[in-house]
């Protein structure tokens, strides 16, 4: 279970790491905005736990940019700020809960739980994107309702990358997760590539609006729109 802390105060920071670890999970700490943001479009996460001041993008700016990209990782937000509108701004962003600063760690461990727990719940045997749906359960892909015959190493391919909407995925994350060769002397990436271009012939050719995005220089990125 990895967790990520997004706290610049130090000390809480700390608490917060250790307790988390304390309890078996893996614990990624980030201290502003801007490396929390990084974190959530590059990397993975169970549930995340996001203080509202920061220096730079406040928690709440992280979090709408977030939830703009479609990235759906529970958020618990921590705030000092115990004001009723700051509750209804924090919720009306994409928030999960809430806990207000200082809180029991007791009660802290209590709403990861129950967040993890919620969003395991919700996650559906379908993956959508604009109007492309892939049921994981029949494998049956469409886009606009047209049906789309994938190989499976295309069709793993195109999982990863919903399952990682608005985030850049990098070949060498590709490689690993996908192709699972860790071990290569020589890198996948024409391989990959060649994947990645016949997806977008099956998926976006003619489609007005394109899913996959290439971001120069990092990888790629599945999301509607551009990235
Ligand atoms: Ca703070």
């Amino acid at each position: 279970m990895r967790i990520l802390v997004v706290e610049d105060e130090l000390k809480v920071a700390n608490a917060l790491r250790e307790g988390l670890q304390g309890e078996r999970y893996d614990v990624v700490v980030e201290r502003t905005g801007e490396g929390a943001f990084f974190r959530v479009t590059t990397e993975q996460f169970d549930a995340i736990l996001l203080d509202l001041t920061l220096p730079g993008r406040d928690g709440l700016e992280i979090l709408k940019a977030m939830r703009e990209r479609g990235i759906k990782t529970p958020v618990l937000v921590l705030t000092a700020r115990d004001t009723l509108q700051d509750r209804v701004l924090g919720l009306d962003t994409g928030a999960d809960d809430y806990v207000i600063k200082p809180f029991a760690f007791a009660e802290l461990l209590a709403r990861i739980r129950a967040l993890v727990r919620r969003g395991r719940a919700a996650e559906s045997p379908r993956l959508t994107a604009a109007d492309l749906e892939v049921n994981l359960i029949t494998r049956k892909v469409t886009r606009g309702g047209r049906p789309i015959d994938l190989t499976v190493r295309e069709f793993e391919l195109l999982e990863y990358l919903l399952r990682h909407q608005g985030q850049v995925v990098s070949r060498e994350t590709l490689a690993r997760d996908v192709w699972k060769e860790t071990a290569r002397t020589t890198p996948l990436d024409n391989v990959i590539d060649v994947h990645i271009a016949r997806l977008r012939r099956k998926l976006d050719a003619d489609q007005p609006m394109k899913l996959i995005h290439t971001v120069r220089g990092v990888g790629f990125m599945l999301h509607e729109g551009e990235p």
